[in-house]
């Protein structure tokens, strides 16, 4: 959640309760870099998010299908369940936040992928391999070496 007042991308959670009969949850927020303070209200979205399939076929979006997904890429790796759901929940609000509520089956695969990166590279090379179906150990190398090469970017 953006800072109101400069901006920052980073705020924390200092205090969360629900409010009515759950279906408000109220937060109270601290901006990390200028210190204020400011509450947001989370309210359920009766809209429901769609994906649009390869083949054009449109399917509802579940977050368990997948957090499912996630959690089988992340086995046996060092990543909590908080940070799997944590995963989950931000590209639902990023698929909330665009206009259409929609995602093609790609660009979906992609979000997941780019945040898996961040978290661990084997739950993200088990998880690429899954779902862009490597056809061969060709294109699984491939896949590997733009990995090892951008984090030798990110160390240089
Ligand atoms: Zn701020």
């Amino acid at each position: 959640m953006k800072c109101p007042f400069c901006g920052y991308e980073d705020t924390k959670v200092v205090d969360s309760r629900a409010q009515d009969d759950n279906s408000v949850i109220r937060r109270r927020r601290l901006c990390e870099k200028c210190g204020k303070r400011f509450t947001t209200y989370e309210r359920i979205d009766t809209v429901p998010l769609v994906v649009v399939k390869r083949d054009g076929t449109r399917e509802m979006f579940e977050k368990s299908k997948l957090l499912n997904g996630i959690v089988k890429a992340c086995n046996k790796r060092n990543i909590s369940m908080e940070q799997m759901e944590n995963l989950v929940d931000d590209i639902e609000n990023s698929i909330m936040a665009s206009v259409s509520k929609e995602v093609n089956s790609d660009s979906l695969g992609n979000m997941v992928m780019d945040r898996l990166k961040e978290l661990d590279e084997v739950a993200y090379v088990r998880f690429a391999s899954v779902y862009r179906q490597f056809k061969d150990i060709n294109t699984f190398m491939e896949e590997l070496n733009k990995l090892i090469n951008e984090k030798k970017k990110k160390e240089n």
